[in-house]
Parts: C-alpha cells; structure tokens; sequence
C-alpha cells in the first residue's frame, strides 16, 4: 500500500515537474521571437510623494502578450530571461523605450517626471551597462537626471565593490538610483552606506498588512528613519488602502506607489493623469 502511494506520489511530482519544464520551454521558444514580433509593452505607475499628493515619476513595468498564453507576467518570465541570456536584448528595449516615451511626454508639454527602470541582475552585471544606459540617454535626448535605475540589494551583494562602482558611474553621469524590495534581500548597513543612492522602496510585503501587524510597522518605521539618517528618501511599494497611506505619511515616509493611488497603466492613460496634474496646478496658480 505505502509503496503503491509512494509511486502514486512520484508520478504526481513527475507529471508536475514535466508540466514546468515543458511550460518553460514553450515560454522560451515565445521568449526568443517576442521582441521581433513586438509582443513587449510597458506599464507605467505613478510614484507620488506622500505629503503633497503630487505625481513626480513613474516606473516602467514590462508586459508580455503571448499568443496563446495571454498576458503573461514577468514574474513568470524574467528569470528565464535572465537564465537564458535574453535579458540584455529585452533590458534594452525596455531601456530604450522608457527613456522616448519620458522623452516624449516632456516634448507634449508635460512637466518633466522621473523615469524609472527596473534593471535585473544579469543586465546590472553586464560589462557594457553604462555604455548601454548613455546610449539609451542620447538616443531619446532625455536629460540623465530624468532617469532613475532600481536594483535589489542582491544585485549589489554579489560583488559589492565593483557594483558600487558601477552605481558611481551611473551616478557620475547624472542618473539616480533605488534599491527596489528593500529589506527582502541580504545587505549589511555598513554596504548600504556606501551606496550612491537616493531612494529605499519599502518592498509591498511589509506594506500590505501595515494596519494590523505591528511588526510590519516596527520594520517600515525602521527603514524610514534608516533611510533618513542616510540622507535618502523613502518610498513604499504596494500602498493598497488609505490606512496605509495615513500610517506612512504621519510616519514620515516621503513617497509611495500602489493600486490606492494608480495599478500600472498604458503610456496615454499615464499621460492624461499627467495632463490633468498640470492642468490642476496652472488653475491653481492663476487662482493665486
Ligand atoms: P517591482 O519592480 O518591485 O515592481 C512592483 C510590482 O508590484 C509590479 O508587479 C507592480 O505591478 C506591483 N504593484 C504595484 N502596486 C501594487 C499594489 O498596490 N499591490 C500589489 N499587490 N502589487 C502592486 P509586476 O509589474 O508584475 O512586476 C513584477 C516584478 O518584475 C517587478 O517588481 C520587477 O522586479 C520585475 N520587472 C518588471 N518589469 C521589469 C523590466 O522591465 N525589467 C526587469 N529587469 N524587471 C522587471
Ligand atoms: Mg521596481
Ligand atoms: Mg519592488
Ligand atoms: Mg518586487
């Protein structure tokens, strides 16, 4: 009987396992043809500093249409890009259309906003990643300062002094830098230190049940006087309901990001929010 389960168990994990490998070699098949075919686009969602409401930048969130599986997400798919080498190609394209379109909201009018990209850490270790960012820069005439790249503190780890010297670069260029899902990877406070940074992004699972968990609030409120003591602004991720946002902003946390205030949308729905912001502050201003 043990024995029959036990071969019962192992053909249930078998068929489980096969089922991935098989997904994930159907998805890498797609993963190769999807930039020629022109299945990638980008989300942007707003970044809004807490004390004022005020959208001052946006993150680019990559999307995949797959023709048969649908909207597939990068969770699903980035690492594989990543094993797979693909990311470059991909992380340019994102970079690439990120810097135009940022470009191209400033060139509508628009007040300029903060663009910000996420960077993996295949992308972040690759020789040619500044020469890829300068590139990115010239080819949509965005201003540096316009840009902001977020890695995770694994990225940097891996091999601390050269990523901090690529950062200073980036930084010497006039680019800015976050560390994204701050607090679910491995640094020592002695690294962080040393990182040219400006912002820490509380990463969504200390933020989703910041009205109940005392824990979760002693973490956020740890990282918001860590982050300050060190000069930089703090961002949280994932800010859902308006309980959240109260807690955040009476504790001093400068910015936030998150379905309370806008889930990722398309670039003309990002650029209508925009619009009605200048509008509203124009209106304001000739009312003063
Ligand atoms: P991330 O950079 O930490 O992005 C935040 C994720 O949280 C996004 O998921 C966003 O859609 C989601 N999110 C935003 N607000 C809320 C909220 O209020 N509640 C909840 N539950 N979720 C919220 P998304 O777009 O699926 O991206 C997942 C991750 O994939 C990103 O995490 C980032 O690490 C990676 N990624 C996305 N786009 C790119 C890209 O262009 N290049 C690279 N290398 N990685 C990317
Ligand atoms: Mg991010
Ligand atoms: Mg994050
Ligand atoms: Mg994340």
């Amino acid at each position: 009987r043990a024995k029959e389960q036990g071969k019962n168990v192992f053909q249930f994990y078998a068929r489980e396992m096969n089922a991935s490998v098989e997904e994930k070699l159907v998805l890498l098949e797609g993963l190769r043809n999807a930039l020629d075919c022109g299945q990638f686009s980008l989300l942007y969602q707003p970044k809004v500093d807490l004390r004022s409401g005020r959208i001052f930048g946006v993150e680019a969130l990559i999307r995949w249409q797959h023709p048969e599986h649908g909207m597939v997400s990068p969770a699903r798919f980035i690492a594989l890009a990543e094993e797979s080498g693909l990311i470059i190609p991909i992380g340019d394209w994102v970079l690439q259309t990120a810097c135009l379109q940022a470009r191209a909201w400033s060139d509508a009018g628009l007040p300029q906003v903060t663009m910000s990209v996420n960077v993996s850490p295949r992308q972040f270790e690759e020789k040619r990643l500044v020469e890829r960012v300068a590139q990115a820069l010239s080819d949509s005439g965005l201003p540096a300062h316009a840009l902001e790249i977020e890695v995770t503190e694994g990225i940097i780890m891996r091999d601390l002094a050269q990523s901090v010297g690529k950062m200073s670069e980036l930084k010497a260029m006039g680019v800015t830098l976050s560390i994204d899902d701050f607090g679910t990877g491995y640094s020592s406070l002695s690294a962080l230190k040393s990182f040219p940074i400006s912002t820490l992004k509380i990463d969504k699972s200390f933020v989703s049940d910041l009205a109940d968990s005392a824990d979760d609030q002693a973490i956020a409120l740890a990282v918001i006087s860590l982050g300050h003591r060190l000069n930089l602004r703090v961002l949280a991720e994932g800010v859902e309901t308006e309980q959240q946002r109260r807690f955040l902003l009476e504790n001093d946390c400068d910015e936030m990001q998150g379905y309370l205030f806008s889930r990722p949308v398309p670039a003309a729905e990002m650029q209508t929010m925009l619009l009605a912001q200048a509008q509203a502050q124009a209106t304001l201003e000739v009312a003063a």
